[in-house]
């Protein structure tokens, strides 16, 4: 069965019942919740592959070994997970991990940056901090050739936007 905002509202208001750190460092979100979440490195209940693109830099061999691939150069989530979940979460270094997985649950589509409504750290957030760390993500992510921006963008449509994230009106 498909499992709705008010199953994740449910279930994380009874798992993680007192807020947790989230906060930006340097260029990557620091979420406390994850350790004892893993949700979004996990199996995903949508039928629709989340593609995770890489950097020109984060190119290299054997790509296929850490991620499933849509295409030669980007990994993508399904409902089989991320290769690279293990046991104790991500197996990969940073720098070899896709940039949406820094910015998670942050996502930066084709219109502006959103937060993903059904993270347990969103959830306990209040927007006017979650626009804040939007903020910080972009001022890092403006400091990115403009080229990897328009390539690490999300196409969302409406109605996935609606269902699922919250706008936090920051364009990029
Ligand atoms: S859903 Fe949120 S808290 Fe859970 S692993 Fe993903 S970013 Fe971390
Ligand atoms: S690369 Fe790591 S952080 Fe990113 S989805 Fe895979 S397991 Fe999660």
């Amino acid at each position: 069965m498909k499992k709705d905002f008010s199953y994740y509202l449910h279930l994380w208001k009874t798992s993680f019942p007192t807020a947790r750190r989230l906060c930006w460092e340097e260029d990557h979100i620091a979420n406390d919740y994850c350790a004892d979440c893993r949700f979004c490195c996990g199996p995903q209940d949508s039928p629709v592959p989340f593609p995770m693109p890489l950097l020109p830099s984060q190119l290299r061999p054997g790509l296929d070994k850490d991620f499933y691939l849509l295409d030669p150069q980007t990994p993508y989530l399904d409902a089989r997970g991320c290769k690279s979940c293990g046991p104790q979460g991500c197996q990969l270094e940073r720098a070899r991990r896709p940039i949406a997985c820094g910015l998670f649950p942050l996502v930066l589509t084709t219109c502006g940056l959103y937060a993903y409504a059904c993270c347990p750290a969103v959830i306990n957030a209040r927007l006017r901090d979650l626009v804040d760390l939007g903020r910080q993500a972009a001022d890092w992510l403006s400091g990115l050739p403009q080229e990897d921006v328009a390539r690490l963008k999300m196409s969302l449509d409406d109605a996935t936007l609606a269902r699922h994230y919250l706008p936090l009106g920051i364009a990029l």
